[in-house]
């Protein structure tokens, strides 16, 4: 059965880059997902970083039979009661500052167009600053303020994208310099930069509070407060890009609660979905109405579908009531506890890092030269996966060879123990 649709896989799909595994799946449950032919792979990938509150939980699946009770979709012009529910639970319990009004839609990509629509259409502006190595869809409007290397060959994207170098702590550009330094220094430049080449048309800043795709890299606060005042200086929007960072993924509600800065536009993705398609897009009431005046639209066929809405308020009360925020911390704190131990082990381990259950481990050649060690990477990660480990690991050429760890913020000790030792064990045999 598993071959014949393998093969059928090959004569039928088109295949659509990334990394892609040699198996096909059947099933997922916790922390467990399963291939066609029975074998179980503990996800350390909490899916695309979605299903943050463990696979198919019983209270998303009730979710959906709800929806199947009511509806799951109606005519975009006719808002669902669920719809202003789910907007009210974000607004007086999860969202940072003022930050109240919320749009839905189905994925990152469609948010961060959300996003930047709101931001142009309030400054009246199109120039937008992003991070260097940054992610934010794949879509015409938000690749192209994410990284280079994933728009080649669709054609020139629009004008007026700066980009400002991202912090790196590892890796910080500036020698000589401490890693906020270091930060402070490449954002002044690239600010200094922008001012000189601006048509004066500045619509907005837009940031992950942590640089998940580029290699999950965490600014320190002052460069995040320094972006807020960058944009208030200059009338623009500060716009988070929260698909990974909201509800709980780094141990706080929010990257903004972390940093303790607030933005006026809030993205959010696959965080709130839990694993089925659901975005959001908040800003504040002033913004809203400024917005509104100027006839905002984002008018989608699923805009603001009760299916989504219904799976994002369980979404949230599972994440409270289980209390995965505080969890994220705790179990964040026994992994990196593990993954340094790893570290002391193996020298190709150059850095851990992360916040909550957002870790990266970057791989290099030596301690010494930091070269990234991409093959490595590669071969330990394939054997990750035939020892029933599935991770994902960020390699880019200039940015070094990074896995990314995140399991489901339900996953246990026990798992997360299995887990190391399979990366141990895979190290180990590539290594030999
Ligand atoms: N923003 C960030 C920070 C992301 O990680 C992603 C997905 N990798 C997106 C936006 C795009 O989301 P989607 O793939 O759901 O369109």
């Amino acid at each position: 059965m598993s071959e014949e649709l393998r093969q059928a896989a090959k004569e039928y799909l088109v295949r659509y880059g990334g990394d892609s595994f040699p198996n096909l799946f059947r099933t997922a449950k916790g922390t467990v997902v399963t291939d066609s032919d029975g074998r179980e792979y503990l996800d350390f990938t909490s899916g695309q970083m979605c299903a943050t509150i463990g696979h198919n939980h019983p209270a998303i699946v009730e979710a959906v039979n709800r929806a199947g009770q009511k509806a799951f979709h109606f005519f975009s012009g006719m808002i669902p009661e669920v719809v202003v529910e789910l907007a009210r639970t974000l607004a007086q319990d999860w969202l940072p500052g003022d930050l109240e009004r919320t749009i839905f839609i189905n994925t990152g990509s469609e948010a961060t167009e959300v996003a930047l629509r709101m931001a142009k259409m309030y400054t009246d502006g199109y120039e937008v600053l992003v991070l260097g190595g940054s992610w934010h869809g794949i879509t015409g409007g938000a690749s192209a303020v994410s990284m280079a290397s994933d728009r080649k060959g669709y054609g020139v994207p629009p004008p007026g994208v700066f980009v400002i170098p991202e912090p790196n702590a590892y890796r910080p550009y500036v020698a000589g310099m401490n890693e906020e330094e270091a930060a402070l220094a490449n954002l002044d430049i690239a600010l200094k930069m922008f001012d000189m080449q601006s048509a004066g048309r500045g619509a907005a800043i837009l940031v992950e509070p942590v640089i998940s795709a580029g290699g999950v890299l965490v600014p320190p606060p002052a460069f995040m407060r320094a972006l807020r005042k960058a944009a208030d200086d200059r009338g623009m929007l500060l716009i988070f890009d929260e698909a990974q960072t909201a509800f709980g993924r780094i141990g706080t509600r929010t990257g903004a609660e972390y940093f303790d800065v607030v933005p006026d536009i809030m993205t959010m993705s696959k965080t709130l979905g839990g694993g089925l398609p659901l975005a959001a897009v908040a800003t504040t009431a002033a913004i809203e109405e400024v917005l509104h005046d100027k006839h905002f639209t984002f008018y989608t066929s699923h805009v603001s579908d009760p299916l989504g809405a219904e799976v994002g308020l369980a979404v949230l009360k599972v994440i409270a009531e289980e209390q995965l925020v505080a969890r994220s911390r705790q179990m964040g704190a026994y992994l990196r506890g593990r993954l340094e131990e790893l570290q002391q082990r193996h020298e190709v381990i150059g850095d851990v890092r992360g916040l909550g259950l957002l870790l990266g481990v970057e791989l290099v050649r030596d301690r010494a030269s930091r070269l990234p060690a991409h093959k490595l990477g590669a071969l330990t990660t394939a054997k990750c996966f035939e020892k029933g480990l599935s991770m994902n690991i960020r390699r880019r050429p200039e940015r070094g060879s990074v896995w990314r760890i995140a399991p489901p913020l339900t996953v246990s000790t026990d798992e997360i123990d299995r887990a190391v030792d399979i990366l141990d064990k895979s190290l180990r045999d590539s290594l030999a």
